[in-house]
């Protein structure tokens, strides 16, 4: 195996694109964005490994920046003037399970093609169809898209994926957990037969292995290393407490300490909002979000948490998995997860883009066995404190 690059400029990118990356402040590349880069920068179809906070929007987008630069832009489609505007046509498409996941992904995406000169867009549900389909129809080199408001953007004829030449699955993992893969099937029908897939998923399956081979020709599969155990960074702590006491604990926990920006998990959408309101009760700017929700309320509840107007955001896992808030400072385990990768998963919400952090766990006599299974599958050492 060849050495992996520890500096982006070995990575053969577009001098324009390291610009940008010099500008975002990335020093070195993150072990998937040195395993991921070389192979999708060559074309090849890849599948990767990688859950959030690892860097992997950047080891798509960079690359796939670098290709529509290497690659001549399509003459701009020049309709006779009484002619109906043909469809838009995409020259990247990345389809993301959520609406946030597909925002903060364009963000990511727009500080990367500064002074490349291309273009891109959102499809999402839950604005205004009229106004996208206006910005589509111009053409788009980079499209992000949940997949219900690209099938009614491809059934419209807003837009063509004829001439996609590349397909991005992000988050893969959670595209299937919601339902869509037959929608991201009849979405993968639409490309021209000869177009580069990559699959990004925090978690591998029969059912995300089924799609892969499906969907991808020959495709080179990487995982970073640590993939399995969570960055070194985070302080891991827990108080046992009965579950009948855990909100006026962490109540209490949160009145003494200046955590700072505090993500609590819980398992159930009504566990989320109860605890919110007991938090709020207690005197601490606290909110809940999850699926329940509408848009707009979802939207606003984020905006507040990234402000700080509100401190403690109370999240289920589905809800949490497309938030990317750089300094989470806490993140409380209100619950102990069934699953030692969901515990990972959550607790990889602080200690982000290289700060510190802490994670709370708050475990009834009851959970025990589930927190030794997480302490044994992710080697790591969870130290019992007090409750305030
Ligand atoms: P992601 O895994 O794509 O959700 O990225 C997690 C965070 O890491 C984002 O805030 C990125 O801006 C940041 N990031 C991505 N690549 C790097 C890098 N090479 N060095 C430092 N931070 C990075």
């Amino acid at each position: 195996m060849t050495e992996l690059a520890t500096r982006f400029d070995d990575l053969g990118l577009d001098p324009r694109v390291l610009a940008n990356v010099a500008r975002a402040g990335y020093a070195a590349p993150s072990p998937i964005q040195a395993l991921a880069i070389p192979p999708i920068r060559d074309g090849r179809d890849v599948e990767a490994l990688a859950r959030t906070g690892t860097g992997k929007t950047a080891a798509f987008v960079l690359p796939t920046v670098h290709r529509l630069l290497a690659q001549a832009a399509p003459p701009a489609a020049m309709p006779p003037a009484a002619a109906p505007q043909p469809p838009g046509r995409i020259r990247a498409l990345i389809l993301s399970p959520t609406r946030e996941l597909a925002s903060q992904t364009a963000g990511t995406i727009r500080t990367c093609i500064r002074g490349c000169g291309l273009t891109v867009a959102l499809a999402i549900g839950g604005v205004p169809k009229d106004r996208q389909t206006r910005a589509l129809q111009t053409g788009i080199d980079l499209l992000v898209a949940t997949p219900g408001r690209l099938l009614d953007h491809l059934a419209d004829d807003t837009i063509t994926l004829e001439e996609t030449g590349c397909l991005v699955l992000d988050e893969a993992d959670r595209m299937l957990d919601l339902g869509f893969v037959d929608d991201v099937r009849a979405i993968a029908a639409r490309l021209p037969t000869r177009h580069q897939t990559l699959l990004f998923s925090a978690t591998m399956s029969p059912a995300i292995s089924a799609l892969a081979r499906q969907l991808l020709h020959k495709p080179l599969r990487v995982a970073p290393p640590e993939q399995s155990a969570p960055p070194p960074r985070i302080r891991q702590q827990v108080i046992f407490t009965p579950a009948d006491r855990k909100p006026a604990t962490l109540a209490a926990l949160l009145r003494q300490q200046d955590s700072g920006r505090t993500m609590v998990f819980t398992r159930t959408r009504q566990a989320a909002d109860s605890l919110a309101r007991s938090l709020t009760g207690a005197g601490i700017a606290a909110a809940a979000l999850h699926g329940d929700h509408g848009q707009a309320r979802r939207d606003h509840t984020l905006a507040a948490f990234r402000r700080g107007t509100v401190r403690a955001l109370v999240a289920t896992d589905v809800m949490a998995r497309g938030i990317d808030i750089d300094d989470v400072a806490l993140v409380v385990n209100f619950d102990i997860p069934e699953q030692p990768e969901t515990y990972i998963h959550r607790i990889g919400r602080t200690a982000r883009a290289g700060r510190r952090g802490t994670a709370l766990s708050l475990c009834d006599p009851a959970e025990r066995q589930l927190l030794r299974e997480i302490e044994k599958r992710s080697g790591a050492r969870i130290v019992a404190i007090d409750s305030p």
